[in-house]
């Protein structure tokens, strides 16, 4: 560790190099990989596996999906703990991980002990990059320890030497109370939360929660922190003079992508021990990193030997914004999140992200609105529109009155022009949207 990097070495490798390391790594993790999951060794048969280090070759490697290790959980013809796909004993898991499973199932992750000194190493690096220090005082807000965000942030804000605070599992008011007493000067949490929480301790405490000492706000989970209409609300709330993106997924690592100080976007911060690859989510095809690329992530874990990932298709869609060397030293590629597989609506054949439509809107009007809006389903499982897509839009206190139809219109001009998509938008009273404490979704299912 220096004052700039957590890992002077990798951090500032150059990217081809350090994908060229990463690439030597892959036939000795697939003939090991072969040899202990039932699962993979029935994909690697056919496959020169001593050639993998090619990326022609690579790129014959199957990939693995989330139904992939669903299913794998699932097969009854396993003693293992954690079925098909785990790769050690079960004596050797020193610890699980649940997938938040916001759709579907839970999945269920190990890590052995060195899995999980690597995760804390490399996790670590994300929230180094991020901007905490050893003499940081951290609240953690994850509210539940089994899953991604829980225990393995806990481990890497430890391993850094900061002062962890884990305030999540608590009411906000509980939250609020000790974050002003312990002094804290960080969050770390889901941006939604970080803005729910502003309003919390300004209830609870009486003053706003810009006089307290949270500088730094680390935000993941959700994409929205790359947008300056969420980014300065929430600067503004907190006093923040720092606002970090952070990106990981439990079925990978939990920290893999963190934002530099010079910004915009998240540099990859895992390379040690994940491979990430961007694909065409269409063909499958692999895309190569330059600035404007766009394609889903997919990652191979190539150290981990618990449950292990090979070419795991994130669902995760990226746009590259930087692949020359950063402001910061860091030559990892820059990215941002631009929307999940599982959001994707279909408006008569074009495809949407949620989040693409709040953020033109946000960025056209956060003037004039409130901040929440969403997206409302027939029912929970509709991802196609063949009529404009209901929008609701909250307006602020004391705005409703003339003026609300001509800014409806403006929305739905300004969402149709920019992403070819026609949107009926419902202006809707303060307060009407309620902010989830952990996510704030974009779509709902009126009951
Ligand atoms: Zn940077």
């Amino acid at each position: 560790m220096t004052d700039d990097f957590w890992d002077p070495e990798f951090d500032t490798k150059p990217w081809d190099e350090l994908q060229a390391w990463q690439r030597a790594q892959l036939p000795n993790f697939l003939a090991a990989l072969a040899g202990r999951s039932p699962f993979y060794a029935s994909r690697l048969v056919e496959l020169d596996v001593a050639g993998a280090a090619e990326p022609r070759r690579w790129a014959q490697v199957p990939f693995t999906t989330k139904d992939d290790l669903r299913a794998g959980q699932q097969r009854p013809d396993t003693d293992n703990m954690l079925g098909d796909l785990q790769g050690v004993e079960d004596a050797q898991i020193s610890q699980v991980i649940a997938s938040s499973g916001t759709t579907g199932t839970p999945v269920f992750f190990g890590l052995t002990e060195d899995d999980r000194l690597a995760w804390a190493d490399s996790i670590a690096n994300m929230f180094f990059t991020a901007g905490i220090r050893k003499d940081s005082v951290v609240a953690l807000t994850t509210g539940m320890p089994l899953v991604a965000g829980g225990m393995p942030y806990a481990d890497a804000i430890r391993r850094i030497g900061a002062t962890l605070v884990w305030v999540g599992g608590q009411t906000p008011a509980r939250m609020a109370s000790i974050t002003e007493k312990l002094k804290v000067d960080t969050f770390v949490g889901t941006a939604s939360f970080a803005t729910f929480f502003a309003d919390r301790c300004e209830d609870v405490l009486g003053r706003p929660a810009s006089e307290l000492s949270v500088r730094t706000i680390i935000a993941g989970g959700e994409p929205g922190l790359g947008q300056e209409a969420i980014r300065s609300r929430v600067r503004a709330d907190w006093g923040a003079t720092r606002i970090s993106e952070v990106m990981g997924l439990g079925d990978v690592m939990s920290g893999l992508w963190g934002e530099c100080p010079a910004g915009p976007g998240m540099h990859f911060t895992a390379a040690r021990s994940v491979y990430v690859e961007l694909i065409d989510p269409d063909t499958g095809e692999v895309v190569e990193w330059a600035p404007g690329a766009k394609g889903e992530a997919v990652y191979t874990t190539f150290t981990r030997q618990a449950t292990p990932a090979l070419r795991f298709r994130s669902r995760d869609h990226l746009e590259v914004l930087n692949t020359a060397e950063c402001a910061c030293g860091r030559t990892a590629p820059t990215v941002h999140c631009i929307g999940r597989t599982d959001d994707m609506l279909i408006y008569k054949a074009m495809n949407v992200f949620p989040s693409a439509i709040r953020d033109v809107v946000m960025d056209g009007f956060s003037a004039e609105i409130a901040g929440p809006m969403r997206l409302r389903k027939e029912n929970a499982a509709q991802v196609r529109f063949d009529d404009p897509i209901p929008l609701e839009v909250e307006l602020p206190a004391g705005s409703e009155g003339p003026g609300a139809e001509d800014l409806a219109g403006r929305i739905s001009e300004q969402v149709r022009e920019r992403l070819r998509v026609r949107v009926a938008v419902e202006l809707v009273g303060p307060g009407t949207i309620s902010i989830g404490e952990y996510k704030n979704a974009l779509t709902y299912t009126k009951a």
